[in-house]
């Protein structure tokens, strides 16, 4: 953010104001943390602040401070159009597109309040008044800290904002595994610890949070519906409504799922296809420079990261697993090369 913007950013925090965060459909710990950890900032700062979110957020991520204030759209969309309509400031977390706000789209684009995106995925849209983006950060959560130690407030960081922030970058991070990890997250997750994030606790109550029924589907989809195309260097999952209401599918049991599959050796791409919600929700991850956000902006409608993407079909399951299938082909040279 240029210093100019960052000038009139500040002199609008200055006064208290009526606030909305929003972030991504079906929101992920970077998601949800980076949404609680500015709000717990926001309220400090005295300003009158409601997280919404499309629709409703893990289990795992319930323990946050603030968790229990968030409306959701979907369930509540009386009371939260009320409350976006109402609105100065729209933060808009961990997203950069209004497609991914699923039905908010419109209501955020017709509002006059003051837009702000916080974001780190590429190809960001151009509709808000302020963007403090880089595909460069391993998470929206750093942006986030990188924001409040631009304005100035870095000791406001206590312990609340710390354990949101800390759980956004580890969960988008593969616990400080991906590429996208830097000597500058290290230093920023040493800053959260200090501030009061304890850190062994919180991957506990992120991971360590399972059902029976969710290791067993785990297990399930990877000795019975795991597809390995050998010679693409590529695998697949799929899982339909009927197998996952047999194992009592809970939303995130399959969070994390199809990463497994780019732990073989020498696979570079993974996907994951399942029914929900009357569509079909598809997931890819690649190893090295296979870029998945393109793949999924191309075919299915989607977008994400060079190496996490996501997307959706509107066909039947079986049919999606056809094209996947005679799509990879067409990209045998990427996924064949040895880099
Ligand atoms: P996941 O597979 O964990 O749901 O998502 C991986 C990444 O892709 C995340 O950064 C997420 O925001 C992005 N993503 C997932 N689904 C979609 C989608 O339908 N559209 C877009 N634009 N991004 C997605
Ligand atoms: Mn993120």
């Amino acid at each position: 953010m240029k210093p100019a913007e960052l000038k009139k950013l500040k002199s609008i925090l200055q006064k208290p104001k009526k606030m909305v965060i929003i972030t991504h459909w079906s929101p992920d710990g970077d998601a949800i943390g980076s949404s609680l950890g500015f709000y717990n900032y926001l309220i400090q700062k005295k300003h009158s602040v409601t997280v919404i979110t499309p629709n409703d957020s893990p289990a795992f991520l319930d323990w946050m401070a603030g968790s229990k204030r968030i409306v959701d759209f979907s369930k509540d969309t009386a009371k939260s159009t009320k409350i976006l309509n109402a609105a100065e400031v729209i933060w808009c977390l961990d997203f950069n597109s209004l497609k991914r706000i699923d039905k908010m789209g419109p209501l955020v684009e017709a509002s006059e309040a003051i837009k702000v995106m916080i974001d780190h995925h590429p190809q960001p849209d151009d509709f808000a008044d302020f963007n403090h983006h880089s595909v460069k950060a391993c998470s929206t959560c750093e942006l986030i800290y990188s924001l409040i130690e631009m304005l100035g407030d870095k000791k406001k960081i206590d312990k609340k904002i710390a354990e949101c922030l800390y759980t956004g970058i580890m969960t988008d991070t593969g616990s400080f595994r991906y590429s996208s990890t830097t000597a500058d997250t290290h230093r920023t997750v040493a800053a959260l610890i200090d501030a009061g994030a304890d850190n062994g606790e919180i991957h506990s109550r992120v991971y360590n949070d399972s059902s029976e029924d969710r290791l067993k589907l785990i297990g399930y989809s990877l000795s019975q519906k795991m597809v390995v195309l050998k010679e693409y260097n590529t695998g697949y999952i799929s899982l339909t409504q009927d197998e996952q209401t047999r194992f009592n599918y809970k939303k995130g049991d399959t969070e994390g799922l199809v990463n497994y599959i780019l732990s073989i050796r020498g696979m570079k791409f993974a996907a994951f296809m399942t029914e929900r919600d009357g569509i079909v929700k598809m997931s890819f991850r690649s190893n090295g420079k296979f870029d998945v956000n393109a793949f999924a902006r191309t075919h299915f409608g989607g977008g994400g990261h060079v190496n996490a993407a996501g997307g959706f079909s509107n066909d039947p399951i079986a049919e999606v697993i056809r094209t996947f299938q005679t799509l990879v082909p067409e990209y045998s040279k990427q996924l064949t090369n040895p880099k």
